[in-house]
């Protein structure tokens, strides 16, 4: 298993809990808007002995850690790492692109992980776009529906500015991310769903598509039209700035 990065503990990553949180390295998507360029590129590996050491030296505060990237499930070792979470009574909570529904069913049928929290790339006919890459929609729609069968959970969209097929640059729209959400809760066969619509901020010599970093943060009206538009389809969503 390996970790590109690690942060102490917080209470902001895992609702409810005092977690650490383990970057891994490497990730098969290229979103335009990623922040983690470094992680991507030659992310060194700090092992994950080091971070298990860390962990039973705080084990009297910390009860949870935050596994995210990268994307953590194409770990070979993420399975075992996470059984070793457990035997020190750890809460887990995975973030992932949903490009791995074979980990994730794994993780769900032995009970591995308490929240995981998935991206949703926009609407599906746009995933090639915000993803970066082509071939992954099947699985993504497989995903969501695992996903959907977790303990806690959640959906989230950043509200990114997306590279068109015409050459230009512009923010999902409200109607792109209403189809993002019917097609959350039509694939699942519930609108029960607790969904995240984010906001998109840019970081100087940090993105993936140095193109994006001229972009404004996702105005305040867009993100506003967009929650009052998705609440139609998914009722549990809420704004995250
Ligand atoms: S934002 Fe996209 S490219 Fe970056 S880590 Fe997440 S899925 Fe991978």
């Amino acid at each position: 298993m390996k970790i590109g990065a690690a942060l102490e503990f917080n209470l902001m990553d895992f609702p409810g809990k005092i977690a650490a949180v383990a970057f891994t390295p490497g990730c098969n998507y290229r979103c335009p808007h990623c922040h983690a360029a470094p992680l991507l590129k030659d992310a060194k590996d700090l092992g994950s002995e080091g971070f298990l050491n860390y962990l039973d030296t705080v084990k009297d505060w910390v009860n949870g850690v935050v596994i995210c990237g990268g994307e953590p499930t194409l770990q070979p070792n993420l399975i075992p790492f996470i059984k070793k979470l457990r035997e020190r009574k750890l809460a887990v909570k995975l973030d992932t692109n949903g490009s791995n529904p074979e980990v994730l069913a794994q993780l769900l049928a032995e009970g591995l992980v308490d929240y995981v929290a998935m991206d949703v790339k926009g609407p599906r006919f746009l995933w090639p776009a915000t993803a970066g890459v082509e071939g992954h929609c099947d699985a993504m729609t497989e995903s969501l529906k695992l996903v959907a069968r977790f303990p806690v959970y959640e959906f989230r969209t950043t509200v990114a500015p997306v590279l068109r097929g015409n050459g230009e640059i512009t923010f999902l729209t409200v109607q792109e991310m209403a189809a993002a959400a019917r097609y959350v809760a039509q694939t699942t066969g519930t609108d029960a769903h607790k969904y995240y619509v984010q906001k998109f901020v840019p970081r100087k010599d940090g993105l993936l598509d140095a193109r994006l970093e001229s972009f404004p943060e996702t105005p305040l009206q867009l993100l506003q039209d967009i929650h009052k538009e998705v609440l139609k389809h998914l009722p549990n969503t809420q704004v995250r700035g």
